[in-house]
C-alpha cells in the first residue's frame, strides 16, 4: 500500500498533481525492492527560515532561505530509503540507495534533487532557482498557497508547458489530470 509510504506527511499541503505523480514513483520503486517513505513534503516560510537560521549557524544541513524552497510550495518531498522489512523505518542513507528513486522520478518527469546534492530530494519541475522560486514567494505573500497552485495548473494546462515537460504531461494525463 503505497499510501503508506507518505503517512508521515500532510498530503492536503502538497500540490495534488505532484502527489498522485510521486505515488506512481514510489510504487514503480517499491515494485524493483525498494521501499521509500516521505519524510517532509510542505514547510512553512516560518519553518524554512527557522531550518535557514540553523544552517547559516553551522547548526543544521543546507536549507535555502524562506521562500526559496519548493517545500515552501508544496511542491516537494524528502524520502528516506527504508533499508528493512522490519517495522519502522531502518533509514539507508548512502548515496546509491537513492540511484532507484533517481531514475524513476526522472522518468516519470520529475526533477531529482540528486542532480544538485540532494539525493532524498524530488520535485515537481521549473522551480528549482532562487529566481524560478522568487515569483511563488511574491504571490503567497501577497495571496495564498491556493493561488500559487491556480497558477500552476494553468501553467501545466498550457501547450507550451507540455511540449517543455512531455513525460510529467503523459502521467498527468494518464492519472486524469
Ligand atoms: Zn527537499
Amino acid at each position: 500500500m503505497t499510501r503508506a509510504n507518505f503517512h508521515r506527511v500532510d498530503l492536503d499541503r502538497v500540490f495534488l498533481p505532484f502527489v498522485a505523480v510521486s505515488l506512481e514513483v514510489i510504487t514503480r520503486c517499491a515494485a524493483r525492492g525498494v521501499r521509500y517513505v516521505a519524510t517532509h513534503g510542505f514547510r512553512d516560510l516560518p519553518e524554512q527560515a527557522e531550518l535557514r537560521r540553523l544552517y547559516v549557524a553551522g547548526k543544521g544541513g543546507k536549507a535555502s532561505p524562506a521562500g526559496l524552497s519548493a517545500h515552501n510550495y508544496g511542491l516537494a518531498f524528502d524520502f528516506v530509503c527504508d533499508a528493512s522489512p522490519r517495522p519502522g523505518v531502518q533509514p539507508d542513507w548512502r548515496e546509491s540507495a537513492y540511484r532507484v528513486l533517481g531514475d524513476e522520478s526522472t522518468k516519470a518527469g520529475l526533477v531529482w534533487g540528486g542532480r544538485f546534492g540532494d539525493s532524498p530530494h524530488v520535485q515537481w519541475p521549473g522551480y528549482v532557482s532562487a529566481l524560478q522560486l522568487t515569483p511563488l514567494r511574491t504571490l503567497v505573500q501577497q495571496s495564498s498557497l491556493a493561488d500559487v497552485w491556480a497558477r500552476l495548473d494553468a501553467e501545466r494546462l498550457s501547450p507550451k508547458w507540455r511540449a517543455a515537460n512531455p513525460k510529467l504531461a503523459a502521467e498527468l494525463e494518464r492519472l486524469g489530470f
